[in-house]
């Protein structure tokens, strides 16, 4: 078993290269991804074909889609559904890496960041000597709209808390909050899958998006049923939406912030992780 760290104190990378494959959610199309250690700051995404030199620090300001899943335009071409992958990275405590792409779409896979996370155990974590930047706020932040708001308070470390509420009786309302570590992440968060409404999933099919959605890699939800139990966790779809918004959030790097979403969104998380990034951004010289 990987000995993940113990907190989000310390930078770390992976300690060799490692690729994975698989379809993408929206596309259908076949993706590949390779991550590589780096020694640089962040997240630095390019494409398998291209020069090395033209990977691009990851940014909320690359945010060009939040409909189905958080995609990103970098230069002329766009990446959808990066967010469990940059959930799996953060959430172990992965701070700096390359991530090369080929296709449109980072692979769905079961629909939660086990995967990458066993990607990521498969080479384990090689420590730093910097010391991780992390954004700070100093006051509260919050954004809002479609009914829900996500809000983000000065703390120590950081603590995410989510709530969802839906008609559908299996779903109903869940909350779910923790004081997040590698470990809790990997065994509380991780392993929670994508869901969706049978009926939204029958009309997006029928638009031509999610071509790749399958009962394999995403719960979908029958008003008082779901169509493919069991569950990994009774609470799974809030611990999801936790697992999103902690995806989204390290677009920006993890905050030492407390940050809370209610009926939160694609949208409304990147709108924090900007918020966010607009406070921690170095003062003009
Ligand atoms: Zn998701």
């Amino acid at each position: 078993m990987t000995a993940w760290p113990v907190d989000y104190a310390g930078d770390h990378t992976i300690a060799a290269e490692v690729e994975v494959h698989g379809v993408g959610l929206h596309s259908g199309a076949h993706c590949r991804l390779r991550l590589l250690p780096s020694t640089r700051p962040g997240y630095r995404l390019g494409w398998l074909d291209q020069p090395v030199a033209q990977a691009q620090p990851l940014s909320p300001a690359q945010v060009c889609d939040t409909t189905l899943c958080t995609a990103l335009q970098l230069g002329d071409r766009r990446l959808a559904t990066v967010e469990h992958l940059l959930a799996a990275l953060a959430g172990t405590g992965v701070t700096r890496v390359e991530i090369r792409v080929e296709g449109p779409e980072v692979p769905l896979l079961d629909g939660s960041a086990l995967p990458w996370v066993e990607a990521i155990a498969s080479v384990g974590l090689q420590a730093l000597p910097s010391q991780a930047t992390r954004p700070e706020p100093r006051q509260p932040v919050t954004v809002h709209g479609g009914g829900g708001f996500v809000t983000a308070l000065p703390a120590a470390d950081l603590q995410l808390g989510a709530a969802i509420e839906f008609a559908e009786p299996a779903i109903g309302r869940q909350v779910f909050s923790l004081l997040l570590t590698p470990a809790r992440f990997v065994a509380e968060i991780a392993p929670a899958r994508t869901f969706g409404l049978r009926s939204q999933v029958l009309q997006l099919r029928a638009a031509g998006l999610i071509q790749g959605g399958a009962l394999d890699n995403a719960l979908v939800c029958d008003g008082a049923q779901w169509l493919n139990p069991p569950l990994r966790y009774g609470d799974e779809p809030v611990r999801h939406k936790i697992l999103d918004l902690l995806g989204d959030l390290a677009l920006v790097g993890l905050p030492r912030a407390q940050v809370f979403a209610f009926r939160g969104s694609h949208r409304l998380h990147t709108a924090l992780a900007a918020a966010l990034a607009a406070e921690h951004a170095p003062l003009p010289a």
